[in-house]
């Protein structure tokens, strides 16, 4: 069975109420209370071709501005001045947007700026891609080849029916499987599978989801459902609600009984992931458990929507406007006092099921998830 979890929340800010310390001019990127930012999430289009039920409204328009792609490349590269490591392309849906494979070999051009752990700088980026698939069938092995390391595909069902009716889309399923199987065939690996799970809706998917990991030699993460809906009246639209969540421990307790389970170390201290794989050593599951067991204290990310707004934290009451200074022709030297002075402010945690939780400003889609 699972060991006791490895994640723990951050403490309160130190400086609640009061005046927050200055931001350092120098060295690693680095938030209040003490975390490495490392890890930049950008969100090429919030446009998206599947309108998911627990995500969208019947809509797949975008809601908010696309930058040139010029435009992201030049905030990453001043990220990655103060230490991102690892940047991951999403949004809406990254292969929407023309040019993310010019992107990505651009990306794939750029260096780390300081130290690892064994003392090495100059590394390449890692680089990542989460995708609904739907379009990867074709753009697997051109990914890979400008520089891609790897990529994650989001199938909440994999039974055709269930999956058609969760994205809205009719026949998605089979493209999403090719897209699957075409990603790990370019070496795109080892390919994450995310599912969220909604109670009464899909989380009669676990076991086969478990089975799936097995046969086709992917990753299956299952992940709590977050409220970070649109607000929709739409029919098949769901609003969040705590009940609907399927928790972490009962997830494992599910599989267990289907096979027992055997705990993985994690990756990095910063892996949101529990890890674990069967008796036999077949599979991997991986669990994301933002509400049952928030890892928000190990947290080592930072986001960029499509319209250039950095938000620290998927749960962020206000974004801030880095694509503005752009526009307004400061330098990169600006544009790193800017980033660092709003990274500082990152926040301590979310606070999902708290009374007097607020939902966040935006909603996932129009994030970047
Ligand atoms: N279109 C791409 C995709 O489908 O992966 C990228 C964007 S999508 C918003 C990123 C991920 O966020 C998907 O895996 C999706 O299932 C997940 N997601 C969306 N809404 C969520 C929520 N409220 N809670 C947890 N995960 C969510």
């Amino acid at each position: 069975m699972a060991s006791a979890p490895f994640i723990s929340i951050a403490p309160p800010l130190p400086f609640a109420g009061g005046e927050a310390p200055a931001a350092s001019a120098v060295g690693r990127l680095r938030d209040s209370h003490g975390r490495a930012i490392t890890d930049l999430r950008i969100s090429v289009t919030d446009r998206c071709n599947y309108k998911c039920v627990y995500c969208r409204t019947g809509e797949e328009d975008s809601r908010f501005t696309e930058l040139p792609i010029e435009h992201y490349l030049r905030m990453i590269r001043v990220f990655v001045s103060l230490g991102i490591e690892k940047v991951r392309i999403t949004g809406g849906e990254p292969l929407l947007r023309k040019g993310v494979v010019e992107m990505v070999a651009e990306l794939a051009r750029m260096r780390t700026a300081f130290e690892d752990e064994d003392g090495i700088t100059g590394n390449r980026l890692d680089i990542a891609l989460t995708t609904n698939g739907h379009l990867l069938e074709s753009m697997a092995a051109p990914l890979k080849a400008a520089g891609l390391n790897r990529v994650t595909v989001s199938m909440d069902a994999v039974d055709p029916e269930t999956f058609s009716r969760i994205t809205r889309v009719p026949r998605s399923f089979d493209r999403v499987l090719a897209g699957v199987r075409a990603a790990r065939d370019a070496g795109l690996g080892p390919v994450k599978v995310n599912c969220v799970l909604l109670r009464g809706f899909n989380d009669e998917q676990i076991e086969r989801f478990a089975e799936f990991s097995r046969t086709e030699g992917v990753i299956v993460r299952f992940i709590e459902w977050m409220p970070l809906e649109e607000p929709s009246s739409a029919p098949g639209s769901r609003t969040w609600a705590p009940e609907t969540v399927v928790p972490m421990d009962e997830i494992v307790a599910r599989l267990n009984a289907w096979r027992p389970l055997v705990d993985l170390a994690p990756n990095a201290a910063s892996e949101t992931a529990r890890r674990f794989t069967f008796d036999d050593g077949i599979g991997e599951i991986g669990i994301i458990a933002p509400v049952s067991r928030p890892f928000c204290g190990h947290c080592s990310r930072v986001r960029l929507t499509s319209d250039g707004k950095i938000r620290t934290c998927l749960f962020s009451q206000t974004d801030h406007d880095l694509e503005k200074k752009i526009v307004q022709g400061k330098s990169d030297a600006e544009l790193e006092t800017y980033i660092r002075h709003v990274v500082f402010r990152k926040e301590a945690r979310h606070h999902i099921g708290e009374a007097g939780f607020l939902k966040p400003s935006r909603s996932m889609v129009h994030i970047g998830g």
